[in-house]
C-alpha cells in the first residue's frame, strides 16, 4: 500500500514537471548554417556527406506545455525544418505555428524566414512578430517584409528594451539592446523567465566590452545562457585582425568567467556556431572546452 502511494505521488510529480516551461534548441548555427555556401574546406566536408551532422542556424522554441503555447525565437533560413523538428520533438501536442515569433535583428540567419509565412508559401494569418522599433519599421517599410504585414501575413507587436512582456503567467521575456553591426535595426538580446528557470540569449554581439550591462553578473542572475560562440578564436581567420571581428571570441568569453565558479560557468551554453568553429565538429576541441565547465548547446535539446 504504501508503495503504491509512492508510485502514485511520484507519477504526479513527473507529470508536475513535465507540465513545467523549458526551452527546445532548434538551431545552433551562425547564420549562413553549417554546412556553409561554397565551404570545400575540412570543416564542412563531413557536413556536407553526412546530413546527420548539418545543424540548423540559431533558434530557440520557449514552451508552456500547461497552457499548451509556445513561441520562437529567431525566424531563419531554415525555419521549414525547425518547425517540423519542433513538431516531432513535441510529439504534434502544440500549434504548428507558434503563439509569436520573437526576432533580434535583420541579418539573414535570424528573420528571413519570415517569408516562408507569405502569400507564396504558408499564407499564414495573423502570426505575432515581436521586435524593437527600428526593426519593425524596418519591416514595414521594406519588401518583402511589408508586404507580410500588408497582407497579414504577420502582425507585427511592439516590443520595447527593458520591457518585460508576460506571455503566460509567470513566463515573461524582457529584450534589451545588444552592440551589433545595426545597418537595418538594432539588436537584441532576451531574458527568459519561467517559474523554475531564467535563461539570456545573446546569439550575436560584438565585445563583451561594448554591452552596457556586466555579462559575468548577468550570467550569474540566470540558470542557463546561450552566448555567442561565432569564433573559437583568431585562428580562423587568417586574412583578418582578430580585433576587428566583431564578435567575442570563445576564448575571451572563458578568459573573462575564468576566476568564476564552476557552477556559473556551467551555465554557459555556446551558440551560434561559424562554420569555421572546430566546436561544431572536432570531439577533442569540444572536450577542453568542457572539461573547463563550459556546455555546448546541442540542436533538438531541451533545457
Ligand atoms: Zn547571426
Ligand atoms: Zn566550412
Ligand atoms: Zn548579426
Amino acid at each position: 500500500m504504501k508503495h503504491l502511494f509512492l508510485l502514485a505521488l511520484l507519477i504526479l510529480c513527473s507529470a508536475g514537471y513535465a507540465q513545467q516551461p523549458y526551452v527546445l534548441v532548434l538551431g545552433t548555427a551562425q547564420d549562413g548554417g553549417y554546412p556553409h555556401i561554397g565551404c570545400e574546406q575540412s570543416c564542412c566536408e563531413q557536413a556536407w556527406d553526412d546530413v546527420t551532422k548539418r545543424k540548423f542556424v540559431v533558434s530557440l522554441a520557449l514552451v508552456d506545455p500547461g497552457q499548451k503555447k509556445w513561441w520562437l525565437f529567431e525566424a531563419t533560413p531554415d525555419i521549414k525544418e525547425q518547425l517540423r523538428l519542433f513538431a516531432s520533438k513535441t510529439n504534434h501536442e502544440f500549434n504548428f505555428l507558434p503563439d509569436g515569433i520573437f526576432i533580434t535583428h535583420a541579418h539573414i540567419g535570424h528573420y528571413t524566414g519570415l517569408m516562408q509565412l507569405g502569400k507564396e508559401a504558408l499564407n499564414s494569418k495573423n502570426v505575432p512578430v515581436y521586435a524593437l522599433p527600428k526593426l519593425r519599421l524596418f519591416f514595414n517599410v521594406h519588401g518583402p517584409w511589408s508586404q507580410l504585414v500588408q497582407t497579414k501575413n504577420i502582425r507585427l507587436q511592439e516590443l520595447n528594451e527593458e520591457f518585460p512582456l508576460t506571455l503566460t503567467a509567470g513566463v515573461i521575456v524582457t529584450p534589451f539592446k545588444v552592440p551589433h553591426r545595426d545597418e537595418y535595426s538594432e539588436t537584441a538580446g532576451f531574458k527568459i523567465i519561467t517559474p523554475q528557470k531564467r535563461y539570456l540569449f545573446i546569439p550575436d554581439i560584438d565585445k563583451w566590452a561594448k554591452f552596457e550591462k556586466d555579462i559575468v553578473k548577468e550570467v550569474r542572475a540566470v540558470d542557463v545562457a546561450f552566448l555567442d560562440a561565432t569564433f573559437l578564436s583568431g585562428d580562423e581567420l587568417s586574412n583578418r585582425n582578430i580585433s576587428e571581428v566583431p564578435h567575442p571570441l570563445v576564448s575571451e568569453t572563458m578568459e573573462l568567467f575564468k576566476n568564476e565558479s564552476n557552477d556559473t560557468r556551467s551555465k554557459i551554453h555556446f551558440i551560434h556556431f561559424n562554420h569555421t568553429n572546430p566546436l561544431l565538429y572536432d570531439v577533442g576541441v569540444r572536450k577542453k572546452l568542457m572539461d573547463q565547465g563550459f556546455n555546448i548547446t546541442e540542436q533538438a535539446l531541451r533545457y
